[in-house]
């Protein structure tokens, strides 16, 4: 940004400051973005979508990695990643030094990952016609077929992915520790925070917990550096929310999925909000505004309260964030402040914004209880 820019958000975080208690970070997947984040105000990463980071040329990698059918070939895929992922993670650090970063685990729709499948069953039968048909693309295809899904967004994703792919997020979990002894050894200060997406049972999280608790006994075993890091969970499923008691028993802090909760509270695809249906809703008044644009209180916001409430009853200092697009909403910002969350989490552009809300938020409810 110009230094004009620059000077202009200052000024606001400086009036926004006044009697800030919530804290206002960016979701950032990369250094650039990072670094800008933290040019615009951001008092941390509060949401690193590590998938983000296979998108484009990378996305093959992934591709094999959810393909292979032996535990060597998986295990190569595995050893191509660690040391990409190292290096993604080391310019975050870098950017974000002394401030916390939380960074999630491996949470890609699979089919963003695996070949079209009518492509490819086209491909097939064309091949198959003209008597050229491959081996690789027979098996490919019955491959493909065994992960289809017809919900993607309700399939193999998140802890689910971690549960079925041994070593996966061990392996993103020895990135992001190497990086951060790395970036300790150098006299940096990293705020790690490890993050589990899709949990809707603490057994999942427990046994994720226990991996990388394994990992991290290793890796200071092989630097010498000892490492503070925190593991936690995203809370972005009724069912999450409802459990958090449980939950809190193991997770160190909590990320609030507004996206995912509101599609899994109103049972609506966040996929197809200009679904036919959806205008007609508006139309009709049933909501006066999308509730993936602004947190519908009364039932996803409800479900961020009783989240927070039975976290803390078990865990007094549990940490709170949320991380979904509502963290950037003006409105939604104070119902979060209100609830008791340590920090909003939103793109680097909506920082300033979010802070001076967070500020004004905090103005207002100092007499409040948290
Ligand atoms: C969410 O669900 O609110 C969230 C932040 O995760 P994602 O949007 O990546 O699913
Ligand atoms: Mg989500």
């Amino acid at each position: 940004p110009s230094t004009e820019l620059v000077r202009a958000v200052d000024r606001i975080m400086r009036t926004a400051d006044g009697s800030r208690r919530m804290a206002v970070r960016a979701n950032s997947d990369t250094e650039e973005d990072s670094a800008r984040a933290r040019r615009f105000g951001a008092q941390g990463i509060g949401l690193c979508r590590t998938e983000h980071m296979f998108l484009g040329d990378r996305r093959a990698l992934v591709e094999a990695l959810i393909l292979a059918d032996t535990d060597e070939e998986r295990d190569r895929q595995l050893a191509e990643l660690l040391p990409l992922q190292r290096e993604d993670f080391a310019g975050i650090f870098d950017a974000m030094d002394g401030l916390p970063v939380t960074i999630r685990l491996l949470d890609p729709p699979l089919h963003e990952f695996l070949p079209d499948i009518t492509e490819l069953s086209v491909r097939v039968a064309v091949a198959e016609a003209r008597g050229e048909a491959r081996e690789g693309d027979l098996r490919l295809l019955q491959a493909v077929h065994k992960l289809h899904e017809q919900n993607p967004m309700l399939g193999l994703r998140g802890v689910r992915l971690g549960l079925v792919i041994p070593g996966l997020f061990e392996m993103q979990s020895r990135a992001i520790l190497e990086a951060a002894a790395a970036h300790q050894r150098k006299g940096g200060v990293p705020r790690v925070e490890i993050m589990v997406p899709l949990v809707g049972a603490v057994q999942e999280l427990e046994a994720i917990k226990e991996d990388i608790i394994a990992v991290a006994r290793d890796v200071r075993s092989e630097t010498g550096v000892h490492l503070e890091f925190l593991v936690g969970t995203m809370i972005e499923l009724p069912r999450a929310a409802l459990t958090a008691g449980q939950i809190a028993e193991s997770a160190e802090f909590f990320s609030f999925g507004t996206n995912d909760l509101t599609q899994t509270t109103w049972g609506f695809s966040r996929d197809d909000v200009e679904a036919a249906f959806f205008s007609h809703y508006l139309e009709k008044g049933i909501f006066g505004v999308s509730p993936f644009e602004s947190l519908d209180r009364e039932g996803v916001g409800e479900l961020v309260r009783i989240g927070a409430e039975r976290g803390r009853a078990v865990r007094p200092g549990l940490k709170l964030g949320v991380c979904g697009e509502h963290g950037g909403d003006p409105d939604s910002v104070h119902f979060f402040n209100e609830v008791g969350l340590d920090y909003v989490s939103c793109s680097p552009f909506r920082v300033p914004v979010a802070r001076l809300e967070a500020g004004r938020a905090n103005g207002q409810s100092d007499s409040d209880s948290r």
